[in-house]
């Protein structure tokens, strides 16, 4: 391993730590003529085409909604035959997984592939749990950073509810379309009352029904460790993000399971839900057309009927709702 603060690791893709770029000998030798700064950066690089992503190299940062951005930041450098450098502060988690990203989505390869291919030129790689997670999420939702991907939106609405746990309130709230304006799902739930569209199959998150008592206390006492836990992969675990789709993907057959036992569907924070801000940690749910009380949220999770914790919760009471299973002519 030699002692340079960057290495090239495809033609015109370098990656590097901070002294990379505190390096004017580094950046000329090598050419580097563009610079992504996957950091808190105040420094700006007179004469470089700089692009600044300011994150912390935490489990809990969102690093993928830049993905687009660095893809094509990196794309336009190496179209035009010019060398670009991507740098954090040791060059090991933030940097790298910008350069894993681009590689998955040029090569069409998984995380494990492009950290392989980088470390061979840079040994030192090695993303943080949570970003490793969120390399595999880019892999299974093809390449595709977008809210419409329900996979997406789980884990945004498991990083919500762990910021608001740390922090007390969400900075960027993710709601998911209203299907009253855009249902193209054969399923779906309405109010009972007015029969308005409330959410379509993609907005339940399925649970595994709890086991009577001890699954309660059980879950009671690890409640925040249900979503946010796996979410973020503090156990280190590789395939996090594929475990919380596995639990979380709304199957019809599961829902005709946990039937008999849940007196609640929980569902994603919907675009309609008129009392969500910031800052509110519990309220109701009220159905936005006739403003029957349909159930409640609570950031902190909430229980089901069936013994099951689930966190965040945001429950609407079967009693209030009916299921559609509707074939849409159009
Ligand atoms: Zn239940
Ligand atoms: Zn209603």
């Amino acid at each position: 391993m030699s002692d340079e603060p960057g290495q090239e690791i495809i033609p015109h893709v370098w990656v590097g730590s901070y002294g990379s770029i505190t390096s004017k000998h580094f950046l000329e030798t090598n050419k580097i003529q563009n610079v992504i700064s996957v950091c808190p950066c105040d420094d700006t690089l007179t004469g470089y085409n700089q692009m600044v992503v300011s994150i912390l190299d935490v489990a809990e940062e969102n690093i993928m909604k830049h993905f687009p951005d660095c893809n094509q930041f990196i794309q336009s450098s190496i179209d035009k035959s010019q060398n670009v450098l991507v740098h954090c502060e040791a060059g090991m988690s933030r940097s790298v997984t910008i350069v894993a990203a681009y590689l998955m989505w040029k090569r069409q390869i998984s995380p494990k592939e492009a950290i392989t291919i980088i470390k061979q030129a840079w040994p030192s790689a090695s993303p943080n749990s949570g970003f490793f997670s969120q390399l595999e999420l880019y892999h299974e939702i093809d390449y595709t950073v977008d809210q419409t991907r329900t996979e997406y939106r789980r884990y945004l609405m498991a990083n919500m509810a762990e910021e608001r746990e740390m922090h007390g309130y969400v900075a960027e709230m993710t709601l998911a379309a209203d299907p009253e304006f855009h249902n193209s799902s054969s399923y779906s739930l309405r109010c009972k009352k007015c029969r308005r569209v409330l959410v379509d199959k993609d907005n339940i998150i399925e649970h595994e029904p709890g086991k009577g008592q001890q699954a309660f206390s059980y879950h009671k006492r690890d409640s925040s460790l249900n979503i946010t836990e796996t979410a973020s992969g503090d156990q280190g675990e590789i395939n996090t993000s594929a475990n919380v789709n596995a639990s979380l993907n709304p199957l019809l057959a599961s829902l005709a399971s946990s039937k008999n036992n849940c007196s609640s569907y929980f569902i994603e924070p919907m675009e309609w839900i008129s009392n969500l801000d910031q800052w509110s940690i519990e309220g109701r749910l009220d159905c936005p057309r006739c403003n029957t009380k349909l159930g409640s949220y609570c950031w902190s999770g909430a229980q089901c009927s069936c013994g099951r914790w689930v966190t965040p919760a945001f429950t609407l009471h079967r009693k209030q709702v009916d299921e559609m299973k509707a074939v849409r002519l159009r």
